[in-house]
């Protein structure tokens, strides 16, 4: 029998497009230990398996019983049927439906929950990162992908797939010069994306003079083979000063602000906090012409907008946040 006092345990999973974090947390937050591995994507319930074993392993390893934890809560990025806890043919997987919670409470014998990531991220925000005590908020990511998480007078949005708020695929570009991972045109996501922003700089370079491209560090950097271009190569000569390169990160800013925009005009949200590994690597370059231009778009009141303080770990406190909402305590 537990007493009142007793600390229940828990398990936070942030499955990412090539890693899975996984951490055994005390219900106030407190990471008793992390650990991180490549995703296993050998079939479809290989990753599944993987959470149980990295699960069983942390327990073994920090003596508690599996059975005594409160669940174990995994946040991923979309598309997901919520209630069904499977992955929807998700975009770094070449499976049609990956199950999640459902092999885990199987194999485990507790229950699991699975939501978007930007959705448990907003979530580990008000709980644990800069939006405690707050009611408007909203969590934006600028990495491989671009998404958001909202809270609206309290309440976390969903939707009826929990897929709610995919304002990575909201229209920012009418002319719809790129096309989007989904398929659709113009997507703030095809512009602004990690996985993106080489398609735009290329778009970009061939509406450029030759000669400029071609005294550009950008140009010079990648040897001439514009194939070779990552996002980081755009921000590293950027910050080195090349011309090209600081006026591209400022129309990609622009951009942003646009989708920013969106955002606070969608939710009204008295904070946005930002991140995603675009954000992590470039916080000033990413953050500063938001902030700059977002007025120029919103029509609702700009709020402060700023990184968030949970860093790389805000998934992981996401999926904590997800188990302490959506997990019913079975400590009386
Ligand atoms: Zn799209």
């Amino acid at each position: 029998m537990k007493c009142s006092t007793e600390s229940e345990h828990l398990i936070g999973v942030d499955l990412g497009g090539t890693r899975v974090r996984v951490v055994l947390s005390d219900e106030k937050g407190n990471f008793i230990e992390k650990r991180r591995e490549e995703v296993d994507k050998k079939k479809a319930g290989a990753i599944a398996d993987q959470i149980v074993r990295l699960t069983r392993f942390l327990c073994a390893k920090h003596g508690f019983d599996v059975k005594s934890l409160r669940g174990v809560g995994v946040v991923s990025a979309g598309p997901l049927i919520q209630e069904e806890g499977v992955l929807f043919k998700p975009p770094n997987l070449r499976f049609d439906r990956v199950p999640i919670t459902k092999p885990i409470m199987e194999k485990l014998g507790i229950p699991a929950c699975l939501i978007n990531d930007c959705v448990g991220a907003v979530l580990g925000e008000k709980m644990f990162g800069a939006a405690k005590g707050l009611d408007n908020c909203v969590y934006v990511t600028i990495s491989t992908g671009l998404g958001c998480g909202a809270i609206v007078n309290g309440t976390l949005l969903l939707g009826k797939d929990g897929n709610a708020h995919e304002v990575g695929h909201f229209v920012i570009d009418s002319q719809g010069r790129l096309t989007c991972g989904c398929g659709k045109r113009g997507h703030w996501e095809a512009y602004c994306s990690g996985r993106n922003i080489p398609n735009y700089v290329r778009m970009r370079l061939k509406e450029t003079s030759a000669k400029t491209v071609k005294e550009s560090l950008l140009f010079k950097t990648l040897e001439g083979d514009l194939s070779k271009l990552v996002a980081a190569d755009l921000f590293a000569c950027a910050k080195r000063g090349d011309g090209l390169s600081v006026k591209f990160v400022n129309e990609i800013g622009v951009l942003n602000a646009m989708g920013f925009a969106g955002v606070i005009n969608a939710y009204d949200p008295s904070l946005i906090t930002v991140g995603g590994t675009v954000t992590f690597r470039n916080k000033k370059m990413i953050l500063s012409p938001i902030k700059k231009y977002v007025k120029d778009y919103a029509v609702n009141r700009v709020p402060k907008i700023m990184v968030t303080p949970l860093g790389e770990n805000v998934g992981v406190y996401g999926a904590v946040a997800t188990v302490l909402k959506y997990i019913p305590s079975a400590v009386k």
